[in-house]
């Protein structure tokens, strides 16, 4: 990092950027209906229930963001949402991906969904980071696992986030990042700090804010002239 890096408020730049406009824009099905390939996206991936569209909304500060994701038909999607000033132009895109690991759907539906995700998530190159949710009270299972398998595999930047803490025991909490941890050793390509939120209680919204924040300046230094 230089000193003109340390100088910027990424705290206060990540509030900002996503205290603008944020809108569902596309919802694709089939790796075919992907929306072109335009400003960086931040993928959220994670068990059905863990949290993830509760995460969206708190994110970006609205109530029913994330609903579309969770209509009957559209769960199977990947659903894309824009952000920024100038919607039509986006700073970033949010792209929300079929929850795993749910029990009650069909072998026929996974087998799509796990093509739909591994096609995406190797054929997009401005995809600037997966942020995986596992459950803060659960912990990593092996779906979760699996899909940290898959993401060495598409070579790509991710990071563990941790949901619901405010269900978590204070004496529980410190554990929970650790453990998390100690599965990211195996997985090298991973970011190493696991961030731990509570979107029903807005804890930890601003260190993802600020690590989205970092993440689009490190790969584009002009990115937030335009914000
Ligand atoms: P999704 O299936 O991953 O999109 O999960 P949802 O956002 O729909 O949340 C699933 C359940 O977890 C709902 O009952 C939410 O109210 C609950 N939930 C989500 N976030 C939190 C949180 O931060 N704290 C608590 N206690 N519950 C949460």
């Amino acid at each position: 990092m230089t000193d003109a890096d340390q100088e910027l408020d990424f705290v206060e730049i990540g509030r900002k950027l996503f205290a603008q406009n944020c809108d569902f824009i596309w919802a694709a099905e089939k790796i075919d209906g992907l929306p072109p390939m335009g400003p960086p996206e931040i993928a959220f991936a994670g068990r059905s229930n863990v949290g993830k569209s509760s995460l969206l909304n708190a994110l970006t500060g609205r109530k029913a963001l994330a609903r579309v994701a969770h209509t009957p038909g559209r769960t199977q999607n990947l659903n894309f949402f824009n952000l920024g000033p100038d919607l039509e132009a986006p700073l970033l895109r949010l792209v929300d991906m079929p929850g795993y690991g749910y029990a009650a759907v069909s072998k026929e539906k996974i087998a799509n969904w796990t093509r739909l995700m591994k096609e995406f998530l190797r054929g997009r190159a401005t995809l600037a980071r997966v942020f995986v949710l596992i459950d803060g009270r659960h912990g990593v299972k092996d779906t979760d696992r699996e899909m940290l398998t898959q993401l060495d595999q598409a070579a790509l930047s991710y990071q563990i986030v941790l949901t619901k803490r405010d269900e978590v025991k204070l004496s529980q909490i410190e554990k929970t990042i650790t453990d998390a941890q100690a599965v990211l050793r195996g997985h090298p390509a991973a970011h190493p700090d696991v961030i731990f939120v509570s979107s029903h209680k807005n804890d930890g919204l601003a260190d993802l804010r600020e690590a989205i924040a970092r993440l689009m300046f490190e790969r584009d230094k002009t990115v937030f002239d335009r914000a």
